[in-house]
């Protein structure tokens, strides 16, 4: 569906994006994580055909980015970092006067405006001003005017900045119910919750670089990051604690009665659990401390993501 190869844009000499490889499916939710200025906007504005990469190519369905970028303009939907909409227009003449933008024929472009306001939930808004309208409510209408055109990707830069928690979570079910209905969507954020709940495929970036790729458990395993169990118990005996060690092949140690497990806890808890009752061992507390991507981008870049 997307198809990335050796894409560099530099300014003045400095590589925003560098030199990036990236393979997105049909029918994903990707997300594109990387602190601010990592290049996500960069690159997302090369897949829109707003700036021109430096070198490497882009194909969006087969179709190359450099030769057809009229036809690939069709194929996506842009909701920008920063909101574009006319403060003194209605949102429905927003949304006519983006839909003419994409030459979308008039009779086909006023059911579709109805129909994504339905979708969006703002009906009922619809001859108010823009001017009148919350951060969230105008990032909707934002969403409705990247699909007028009937895209079959939809790309949005960081779209839930300056957005409150209701309005978030609104849009974080508009994304899901959108994906459903067959669309694609790379999704580009600093926040590592949201592509923790939203994504299926992850791609971390930092520096212009892709850093790792894949679905939460691969980077995991990439980055060789491991969860920590830690149980302790009422009282536990050297050969218990030799047995438990003899028995899991993960990295175990011990402190005053208590294991520190370091091993993936989803698909051990159990046998670890089992094991303890086993060896008729008490558990007085359990704690987990997992991997997240904030602990996997410090692992690979030394750095936090929100530094
Ligand atoms: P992100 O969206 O991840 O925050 P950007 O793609 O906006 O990152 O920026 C990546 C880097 O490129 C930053 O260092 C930024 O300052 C630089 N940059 C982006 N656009 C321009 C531009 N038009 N001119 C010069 N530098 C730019
Ligand atoms: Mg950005």
């Amino acid at each position: 569906m997307i198809k990335i190869n050796n894409l560099t844009k530099s300014f003045n000499g400095f590589k925003a994006v560098n030199n990036i490889n990236l393979s997105i499916k049909k029918g994903e939710i990707f997300g594109l994580l990387g602190p601010n200025g990592a290049g996500k906007s960069t690159l997302i504005n090369i897949i829109s055909t707003l700036i021109k990469s430096n070198s490497g190519t882009v194909f969006l369905n087969g179709i190359d980015l450099n030769s057809n970028p009229n036809d690939c303009k069709q194929i996506i939907g842009v909701v920008p970092q920063e909101i574009s909409l006319y403060d003194n227009f209605s949102a429905y003449d927003n949304l006519l006067f983006f839909g003419k933008l994409y030459k979308v024929d008039s009779t086909i472009l006023k059911t579709r405006i109805n129909k994504l306001l339905a979708l969006i939930g703002l009906e009922n808004r619809k001859n108010d001003l823009i001017k009148t309208y919350s951060g969230g409510m105008k990032r909707r209408i934002n969403i409705a005017a990247a699909l007028l055109h009937n895209p079959d990707i939809l790309l949005m830069d960081e779209p839930t900045v300056g957005v409150d928690p209701q309005s978030r979570n609104q849009i974080f079910g508009l994304i899901e119910t959108l994906n459903k209905k067959g669309l694609t969507i790379v999704y580009t954020t600093h926040y590592m919750e949201e592509v923790e709940r939203l994504c299926n495929t992850i791609a971390i970036m930092d520096k212009g670089k892709i850093i790792t790729h894949g679905n939460l458990e691969e980077l995991k395993n990439q980055s060789k990051t491991k969860d920590l169990l830690k149980l302790k118990f009422n009282v536990i005996s050297n050969e218990q604690i030799n047995n438990f060690k003899n028995n899991f092949d993960f990295e175990i140690t011990n402190t005053n009665n208590e294991l520190s497990l370091f091993c993936n806890i989803e698909k051990n808890l159990n046998a670890i659990l089992n094991y303890s009752v086993k060896e008729s061992l008490i558990i007085k507390n359990i704690q987990q401390n997992k991997t997240t991507l904030e602990t996997i981008f410090l692992k690979l870049t030394g750095r936090k993501l929100r530094d």
